[in-house]
């Protein structure tokens, strides 16, 4: 199967800048990425593609190499090579999330590639209060991860002389089978069998990390949260995840916004919306009302003759916008309260109010 060139899957032309070629990688991979189109083998070949091409043109070296040498310049190129023939699902999912963000490693680790694996990503819910996604707040989040031995630096290792090339692979950790069959010759990339993919071999592991390269630790890490946020949402914090084995480079931590329900508001978008019940008096009479809102109690006035279910706005009470400045407003529902047990007076005063004219509901 012949390649398509780079350029024109991501339909930019050959001297389009980063911004270009990211932006038009972006439309395509979130068009076929493969949540959108379950089972979709089509749609799954052109995020591939697409991720692919991304790949090559967005790194500067690799992108020279292409424009140079064309498919066959991005081959075989040591342990940094870029082996096209080697990209698989894994690897195009694994450059959509370095490139936008994305959840962790459903779709298992990158086999084809080579060199240190990178630690894994951590998921951690946040729970926020609707004053807190209000205004933003910023929150130290505890969490357990996989740090970088400090006794090996990483390496796994007990000393630098325990560590060696893989003779195998040459330190590439990927070796190419070659295998005959009647369709005609296929290439294939392996990881490579003796270093497990690593490029190196250990002959005498560290005692701390027995090889690994990384022990149990725990961080604090420290997040803002914009104001605005929602339930599902969430925040990357690059490399703030697992120490990869061996001297990888870390995963990622995605944290998960989780907004707690409130016991005065619900929110609608931007607004909250406050029920405010009221009795009969004050509703024929009027009045002026303490409510709460998002930061403390406010005076609302309530115009006599209200009814009930009246929506009235207290403005930029709301929620910060999460784009841009300025927020939403508070709503308040006024619901006018029937009295279910009135006093035996009170029952009176209403059996001499009844039938009048002026409180029957006119042109209703
Ligand atoms: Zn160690
Ligand atoms: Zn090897």
């Amino acid at each position: 199967m012949d390649k398509r060139d780079y350029y024109e899957v991501l339909g930019v032309a050959r001297n389009a800048s980063p911004e270009e070629i990211k932006k038009a990688y972006r439309q395509l991979a979130i068009k076929y990425h493969p949540d959108k189109n379950p089972g979709d083998k089509e749609a799954e070949d052109k995020f591939k593609e697409a991720a692919e091409a991304y790949e090559v043109l967005s790194d500067p070296g690799k992108r020279q190499r292409y424009d140079q040498f064309g498919h066959g310049g991005l081959r075989g190129a040591g342990g940094q090579g870029f082996d096209p023939f080697g990209f698989d699902l894994s690897d195009a999912l694994r450059t959509f999330m370095e490139g936008f963000g994305g959840f962790g490693d459903i779709f298992g680790s990158s086999q084809g590639r080579s060199g240190p694996r990178r630690g894994n990503d951590l998921q951690i819910r946040l729970q926020l209060t609707l004053q807190e996604v209000a205004e933003g707040v910023q929150k130290k989040l505890k969490i357990k991860r996989l740090v970088s031995c400090e006794v090996c630096d990483g390496s796994g290792a007990a000393s630098s002389n325990a560590l060696k090339t893989c003779s195998q692979c040459h330190g590439t950790g990927q070796v190419r089978q070659v295998s005959k069959s009647l369709f005609g010759q296929f290439v294939n990339i392996a990881p490579c069998s003796v270093c497990r993919g690593e490029g190196k071999i250990i002959s005498d592991p560290c005692r701390k990390c027995k090889g690994e390269g990384r022990v149990r630790g725990e961080a604090t890490l420290n997040v803002n949260i914009p104001g605005g946020v929602a339930t599902g949402n969430y925040l990357t914090l690059r490399k703030e995840g697992d120490a990869g084995p061996k001297g990888g480079p870390a995963g990622d931590v995605h944290v998960i916004i989780e907004e707690l329900p409130d016991k005065h508001f619900e929110r609608h978008g931007d607004d909250v919306l406050y029920t405010l019940y009221i009795d009969m008096a004050q509703a024929v009479l009027g009045d002026e009302i303490d409510i709460p809102t998002l930061n403390g109690k406010a005076k609302l006035e309530i115009d006599p003759g209200v009814q009930s279910n009246k929506i009235l706005r207290m403005k930029h009470r709301g929620i910060h916008h999460l784009h841009g400045s300025g927020r939403g407003d508070q709503l308040v529902r006024v619901v006018v309260y029937t009295p279910e047990k009135p006093s035996r007076e009170t029952r009176q005063m209403f059996e001499k109010l009844s039938g009048r004219e002026d409180i029957r509901p006119r042109g209703l």
